[in-house]
């Protein structure tokens, strides 16, 4: 493991304004990830998970606090180095899947990569071909998303977040859309790539019952961390 932390997070604070009212989201979270780990976040709605994950993907902004990814303050970062770093060193996963339906399986895939204009097109079909065979879907290829089961929709985004190789992978509720055999099933493969690949994982759920499985658990509750 790195002596440097991957992410390093000081006393982050963000507040949403709804009219009037500033509706606090994050109280104040420290929390350092070193390169290589599997997290999971577990707090109950609303208790500030997908703030924070905003926060580390570079999506959005604290409004104090620092945030460190990779050694680099990311406040410090100008816009376009601020997209570059979640080009090419974040892998995002959803709850929601958000694959494009009119794309078959490889070419959603592709997408990320398509940003990057160093990579020919000979490299960017051999990347998607090895995220393909990560997640066991090479014979899916050329299916479009709707025919695919939700636990093999997951797979293809998890193979969308893998193909750019980045450090970290984020993934928000990525299995509260499944049912608990398959939840399962996409936390082993999670845990399989976080071995084999070396991708550090940090990942949200309000699911309890995921928390035997995984190295590190975190507890979140009103926007603060509990140890
Ligand atoms: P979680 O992902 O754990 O459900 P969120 O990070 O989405 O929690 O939300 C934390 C708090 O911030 C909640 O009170 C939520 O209602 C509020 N919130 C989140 N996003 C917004 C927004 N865009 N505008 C106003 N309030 C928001
Ligand atoms: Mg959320």
């Amino acid at each position: 493991m790195d002596s440097q932390p991957l992410i390093r997070i000081h006393q982050v604070q963000k507040s949403y304004r709804l009219g009037e009212v500033m509706i606090p989201a994050l109280k104040g979270v420290d929390l350092n990830v070193a390169g290589g780990e599997f997290t999971v976040l577990i707090g109950a709605s609303g208790s500030g998970k997908s703030t924070l994950l905003n926060l580390i993907g570079c999506v959005d902004e604290p409004d104090s606090g620092e945030i460190w990814f990779d050694g680099q303050a990311v406040a410090a970062l100008n816009e376009k180095e601020r997209s570059e770093l979640r080009n090419r060193k974040i892998g995002f996963v959803f709850q929601s899947f958000n694959l494009i339906p009119v794309l078959s399986v490889a070419e959603n895939i592709e997408l990320p990569l398509l940003i990057q204009p160093e990579l020919s097109a000979a490299e960017r079909r051999q990347r998607v071909e090895s995220a393909l065979a990560d997640v066991g879907l090479a014979e899916y290829r050329h299916h479009l998303p709707d025919r695919l089961s939700g636990g093999q929709r997951q797979r293809v985004a998890i193979a969308r977040a893998l193909v750019t190789q980045p450090k970290l992978i984020l993934a928000d509720e990525p299995t509260a859309n499944l049912d608990s055999k398959t939840a399962h099933m996409i936390i082993d493969l999670l845990l399989d790539l976080n071995r084999k690949r070396n991708v550090t994982f940090f990942f949200c759920s309000h699911d309890e019952k995921l928390i035997g499985r995984v190295g590190r658990v975190l507890h979140i509750v009103d926007g603060l961390i509990s140890a």
